[in-house]
């Protein structure tokens, strides 16, 4: 697989064309950033987990009935992705209190959401990503009703499969955040699922094992980003 033209460049990934048609190359960096990119470093072999972890939960969704744009993983830090029209929106999932919601509401740290709480924040750093509601959602023509229907729907069933499949390996997925895309009028989950964009607690010790530790100052990073991905992927991911 040869690597094209860089087309986009992120924070902590980049996209490249790649030799096969509607196909890219996402790389996941070393790259870590926090606060808008207030905070940055680069953390040897945090490409590497955040790569594995991803594909191994993209792996898991489509045997799921979730559509997604993982392709395949390319080599340690790569993975081949369908080419997608991304549309900049947040869908983040929350099933305990933490983070921005705690922040700006009177929730307690670690409260219970049942059900869930879906919020959609737009994807503009320049804007620091403000939350969305439907009537903005329509008013910016970034969804129709239906698609936005659709993503609630299937960011409750992505919810289900992985809060599930954590649980069983010890571990509780208080929030996430997935981006979608659309492929011929169809939605498809894009972006990555990894320690960068979920908050994952130790089911024991309700122990931050995600980007939260960097953000907070909270432990050797890589250290838990290496533990955390040999935990979910029963050690199938090399640094
Ligand atoms: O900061 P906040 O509490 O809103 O984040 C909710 C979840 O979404 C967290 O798991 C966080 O890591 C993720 N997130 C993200 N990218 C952002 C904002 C939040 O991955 N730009």
């Amino acid at each position: 697989m040869k690597r094209g033209e860089l087309l986009y460049k992120g924070k902590a990934k980049s996209v490249y064309l790649s030799d096969k048609p509607g196909s890219l190359l996402m790389e996941f960096r070393d790259d870590i950033t926090a606060f808008d990119g207030g905070k940055r470093d680069a953390l040897e072999s945090k490409g590497a987990y955040n790569c594995c972890v991803s594909s191994f939960f993209f792996k898991m969704l489509e045997r799921g009935g979730i559509k997604t744009h993982c392709l395949g993983k390319i080599n340690r830090n790569t993975l081949l992705v369908q080419s997608l029209e991304m549309i900049p929106i947040e869908v983040i999932v929350r099933n305990r209190a933490a983070g921005s919601v705690i922040k700006n509401f009177s929730f307690e740290e670690g409260q219970l959401f049942e059900p869930p709480i879906i919020v959609l924040d737009l994807k503009d750093d320049s804007r620091h990503d403000p939350m969305l509601n439907d009537d903005l959602i329509f008013a910016l023509k970034l969804l129709t009703r239906s698609e936005l229907e659709q993503i609630r729907g299937i960011a409750l069933r992505i919810n289900q499969i992985l809060s599930e499949y954590l649980a069983t390996c010890g571990i509780i997925l208080v929030d996430f955040k997935m981006e979608f895309g659309r492929n011929r009028g169809e939605l498809i989950l894009g972006d990555e699922l990894s320690m960068d964009s979920m908050r994952l607690w130790d089911a024991k010790t309700n122990q931050s094992m995600d980007k939260d530790v960097y953000r907070f100052n909270k432990g050797n990073v890589i250290a838990t980003y290496k533990a955390v991905a040999q935990k979910i992927t029963r050690d199938q991911c090399e640094g």
